[in-house]
């Protein structure tokens, strides 16, 4: 997971303020939970994410994005030690955002069905 803070934020299934733990991937806020009631709002960020990483990824941004947009998980691997990001903090981040962006998907597709 990304960086990770707290705030005390209301929420719906709770009815009332809590604990939220908010998961940020670089500056972006990715995932909010309810630490009462694990109610988590899931916020797909991914174009965000891809247009921040540019400016935080030092060495030929436009090639290692081309990359990057191809193969997330395999980029991240084989970042070299030049960057600013280190590799393992940068593969989590995007895990973080590609699972939040697949859970608002799947959220958004139940909504459809349901109406
Ligand atoms: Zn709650």
């Amino acid at each position: 997971m990304g960086t990770v803070e707290y705030a005390t934020l209301a929420c719906h299934d709770c009815g009332l303020e809590t604990q939220h733990q908010l998961a940020y991937a670089g500056r972006l806020l990715v995932v909010t939970t309810c630490t009462r009631c694990g109610n988590s709002i899931e916020r797909d960020v991914r174009e965000r994410y891809l247009r921040d990483l540019r400016h935080r990824v030092t060495s030929k941004p436009g090639r290692m994005l081309r990359r990057f947009r191809r193969h997330p998980v395999s980029f991240a691997g084989s970042l070299p030690r030049t960057t600013v990001l280190k590799p393992w903090e940068l593969l989590d981040e995007i895990r973080l955002v590609w699972t939040a962006a697949a859970d608002a998907r799947r959220r958004q597709d139940d909504g459809r069905r349901r109406v």
